[in-house]
């Protein structure tokens, strides 16, 4: 039997089966699309929730693991630079001033690839996501802003072999990047170009109803939102006004149930396995962040570096004692009165961490939340799930049992 005719085997005895039984990560799955292809057939090896495999992966892409011993490797990943920019020219209704679409958009029209894969919304739900391969500007534009909900961007990957592409550029998040590179090789790709975000907290459809309904004043006209370096989330609505709700004043005890079982077990937030990863949380506010990790990525950058204001990254602060004291506080779902977080959001924000100490304030503060998670729900998974780097990060705290 050729490889083909496996996945083709493999693939239909899957399609008998219900979504979520088909599934093997089960609760943990973030629907990242593999499984709804023929590439099931290597889910036990590719998926992020079963195979915990970041140094054999990284190796792979970027010729080296993450270094243990350096902290900066610990918290971002293999590296090569990584700065502060922003399109001096921004796009409008992007998530920030719209780099990736723009790196997009000039791989394509340059030739250096013959699609993207990204993901744009469903006629009738701006925050569905609908995965696709797009071949034209418009298709890449239409997939600007971030659909905040668990999409399968791994679902098109039987198209590749049937349209006969041969140069792909993938815009994703972690878990779906982690199962992208554990395939890459049977995909039949002459060159793979992956464009990554960082990503923390997405949720089910329903689960981002409950988040809006519970957190804005108006959830039926949020056409966007940012958790953010001022330590708020931004909502923008359709009629353009914006609304900022502060970190510390979220229903915490309502929302704590919201996040995926999937994202409150991830350690891969900065996207490790990307080429390239365009983020906001390392960046002053207003600015966006790019971590280079590799010459493809470096190729990538090069391709909009003058469309782009740069500065270089820097760090201010000391997050230690605010993700120390945030550990019991979550835990125990305090949520302030408004007044209060008000007042605490200002004072954070004049005199908290700043840079790329704000992108490790949240990295502490999600991975202790998440160790706590997969300790409590999935102890069989620990020592295999957690990642050096990431129990190096966990260590430095002191956890509730
Ligand atoms: P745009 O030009 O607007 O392009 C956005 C791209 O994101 C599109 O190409 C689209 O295909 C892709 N996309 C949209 N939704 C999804 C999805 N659900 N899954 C995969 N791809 C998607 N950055 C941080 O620094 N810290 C964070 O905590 C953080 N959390 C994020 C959570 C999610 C769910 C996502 C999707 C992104 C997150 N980001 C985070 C990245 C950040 O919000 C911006 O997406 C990034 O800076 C790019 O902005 P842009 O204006 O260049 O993107
Ligand atoms: Fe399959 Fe992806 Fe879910 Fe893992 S996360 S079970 S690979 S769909």
């Amino acid at each position: 039997m050729t490889a083909r005719d496996a996945h083709k085997k493999a693939h239909k005895k899957a399609k008998a089966l219900k979504p979520q039984s088909r599934r093997p990560a089960k609760d943990l799955c973030s629907e990242c699309g593999l499984c709804d292809t023929y590439y099931i057939h290597y889910v036990k090896e590719a998926c992020a929730f079963l195979n915990q495999q970041f140094d054999a992966l990284e190796t792979q892409t970027h010729g080296r693991s993450r270094q243990v011993e350096n902290w900066d490797d610990c918290y971002f990943g293999v590296h090569n630079q990584m700065m502060a920019a922003r399109k001096i020219d921004p796009i409008a209704g992007a998530q920030w001033t719209g780099i990736v679409s723009a790196i997009a958009i000039e791989m394509l029209e340059k030739g250096l690839v013959e699609g993207v894969v990204c993901v744009q919304n469903t006629p009738d739900d701006r925050f569905q996501p609908m995965p696709v391969i797009a071949r034209s500007r418009e298709e890449i534009l239409a997939a600007r802003v971030n659909k905040p909900t668990l999409s399968p961007n791994l679902s098109v990957l039987e198209q590749i072999e049937q349209s006969g592409l041969r140069r792909l550029l993938v815009i994703g998040v972690g878990c779906q990047i982690q199962a992208l590179r554990a395939v890459e090789a049977k995909l039949g790709l002459e060159k793979l170009y992956v464009l990554g975000t960082p990503c923390v907290d997405n949720v089910t459809r329903a689960g981002l109803q409950k988040f809006l309904d519970t957190t804005s004043r108006s959830p039926d006209t949020v056409v966007h939102y940012e958790f953010m370096q001022d330590f708020r989330v931004h909502f923008k609505h359709e009629d353009g006004s914006e609304e900022t709700v502060p970190f510390f004043g979220l229903k915490t005890n309502q929302l704590k149930d919201v996040f995926a079982p999937s994202c409150m077990s991830c350690f891969d937030y900065v996207n490790g396995l990307a080429d390239l990863v365009v983020g906001y949380m390392g960046a002053p506010f207003g600015w966006q962040w790019i971590v280079v990790r590799n010459g493809r990525g470096q190729e990538m950058l090069d391709l909009v570096q003058d469309q782009l204001e740069t500065q270089p990254v820097m760090a201010r602060g000391d997050r230690h004692n605010a993700v120390q004291q945030s550990i019991p506080a979550y835990d125990k779902g305090v949520t302030l009165p408004m007044w209060a977080a008000k007042l605490m959001g200002i004072v954070i924000e004049k005199v908290g961490p700043k840079g790329l100490e704000y992108a490790r304030f949240s990295i502490d503060s999600h991975f202790t939340r998440n160790y706590l998670y997969v300790k409590r729900n999935y102890p069989q998974k620990l020592g295999d799930h957690v990642p050096e780097f990431a129990q190096k990060i966990v260590d430095q705290y002191q956890l509730p049992d």
